[in-house]
């Protein structure tokens, strides 16, 4: 056996034992490889054509734990959708472990879909291969397009089937990988039993697994907060440029470490709207393209809630602190979020914001696709002709009066800058769509096609020019499925 291939550290499995519950995932009858993502195993110091090999296809199903796993399943409360629930939890995936990666940074290495744990409820605690799909092409794009955001290592289908709403589908394990795994709703969970020394310990974790540079800090569990709330204000701030509605904010897809997490009913929005919602379990648009800085404030609420007890004894001065840390967000998002649309549209930085909401305001009204139109803007910028940009408006008057104001505006040196903000090519929802219909059927090449294209987003790829295109009508997918 060459399993000790993967130089596992599991310091998660040396915190106390109220932070998990030791569980190895289930057995499957006939796993087979879908992907496997080389550079990303190679990061991880990980062979990738171990992963390959049959014991490399035995742990990436469940079948095999391989030397130096700890399989384990993470408890987590969390706000969904605005409601508390005490008692989350990994329902369906599993931690084998952590790696420290090519950089230094500590990895964990987790299985979705790997079978029922002590959190499942009434979950099977299995995976169908679409949303596997789903996780596997949007998350990698998110990475290529520079959003922090876990990662994809595997995916493998499994030889069960699982039933879902629509009936039996073909069964698959996706392999996460991510900075950790700790939620805010992590933290919640053991608040909301008043169990404060398990909150300091996994405080005191955190820090040290994610913000070592606190070491010295006078108050590190304001620190804590403060660091968490940046990069929440600067993780949203992107998907926002990028036209990306998360679709389930809740707080227990809330990850400490900044990274976007839990691809459920995400998307990139193809004709922009602020009130733009794809979930189909997010009737009340809770997190819509434009609610989601509010949102991540409110989260952050909650985080700010568990950390009280520690960030001073008299309690009164802590919620002070936490309070005036908060009160920094919506400043700290905007100027995030404008240093993002002014580099979109390629305004020098002390370019009125007008020029933003007003084309904002167009294209929500024009009903035009997001991305298309800063891909033409930005040829424009370059020196194309305007008549592409100007065929996405239906309403000539007023596009001309707006593009008139930017021409006068816009500033040519940042073109670079203003590439670099706007992709050529997004992970529109209709393509992952026939991508996974495809997969259904047993033909990838349609996911690997996709896969590539979106490796590279910023570039002119010729031969992917069809991927940029938005949906027809008949195409347009209305829904996504957790
Ligand atoms: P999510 O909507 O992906 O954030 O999941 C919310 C909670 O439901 C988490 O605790 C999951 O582990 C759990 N969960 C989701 N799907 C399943 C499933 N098929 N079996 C067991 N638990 C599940
Ligand atoms: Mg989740
Ligand atoms: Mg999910």
């Amino acid at each position: 056996m060459s399993d000790s291939t993967i130089p596992f550290d599991n310091s998660y499995a040396r915190l106390s034992d109220r932070f998990y519950v030791r569980q190895n995932p289930a057995q499957v009858p006939e796993p087979a490889l879908v992907k496997v993502n080389h550079s990303l195993a190679t990061e991880l110091g990980i062979d990738p054509s171990w992963l390959e090999s049959a014991d490399g296809l035995g742990m990436l199903s469940g079948n095999q734990v391989p030397e130096g796993a700890e399989p384990l399943a993470q408890v987590y409360a969390g706000h969904q959708f605005g409601g508390y629930s005490p008692q989350l939890g990994d329902g369906r995936a599993i931690l084998l472990g952590e790696v420290v990666d090519a950089s230094g940074t500590r990895r964990d290495i987790q299985l979705k879909g790997s079978g029922r744990t002590a959190f499942s409820r009434g979950g099977d605690g299995k995976a169908a291969l679409g949303p596997v799909l789903r996780e596997y092409l949007l998350s990698e794009a998110m990475h290529a397009l520079g959003v922090p955001t876990t990662r994809a290592l595997a995916a493998v289908t499994t030889g069960e089937t699982v039933l879902r709403q629509d009936g039996p589908l073909t069964g698959g394990i996706f392999t996460r990988v991510a900075a950790s795994h700790i939620r805010v709703g992590t933290f919640q969970y053991f608040y909301a039993q008043q169990e404060i020394d398990a909150v300091r310990e996994l405080a005191d974790y955190s820090l040290s697994r994610h913000f070592p540079e606190t070491s010295d800090d006078l108050e590190p569990y304001l620190s804590l907060f403060k660091r968490v709330l940046r990069s929440q204000a600067e993780l949203i701030a992107q998907w926002m440029s990028l036209g990306f509605i998360h679709g389930v904010m809740n707080t227990d897809n809330t990850a400490i470490s900044g990274e976007t997490i839990d691809y459920g009913p995400c998307a990139f929005m193809d004709e922009f709207h602020p009130q733009c919602v794809f979930s189909s379990i997010d009737s009340g648009g809770r997190y819509a393209w434009g609610n989601q800085p509010n949102i991540g404030l409110w989260n952050l609420s909650r985080f700010a809630e568990t950390l009280v007890p520690l960030i001073d004894r008299d309690q009164e001065r802590a919620i002070e602190k936490v309070e005036s840390a908060l009160a920094e967000f919506p400043e700290y998002f905007a100027e995030q979020y404008t240093a993002r649309f002014r580099a979109k549209f390629a305004l020098p930085s002390d370019a009125d914001d007008a020029l933003i909401k007003s084309a904002l305001g167009l294209l929500a009204n024009q009903q035009v696709d997001f991305t298309l139109f800063f891909r033409r803007l930005t040829q424009v910028a370059a020196g194309a002709e305007v008549e592409p940009l100007a065929g996405l408006f239906s309403d000539q008057v007023q596009f001309v009066r707006w593009f008139d104001r930017w021409k006068e505006t816009f500033d040519v040196s940042q073109l670079d800058s203003m590439r670099a903000a706007n992709p050529v090519l997004i992970a529109r929802n209709h393509r992952v769509e026939e991508a996974i219909q495809a997969g259904y059927r047993g033909d990838f090449a349609p996911f690997e096609r996709l896969h590539r294209a979106l490796q590279n987003p910023f570039s002119d790829q010729q031969e992917f020019a069809d991927l940029e295109q938005p949906p027809s009508p008949e195409e347009k997918v209305r829904e996504t499925f957790c």
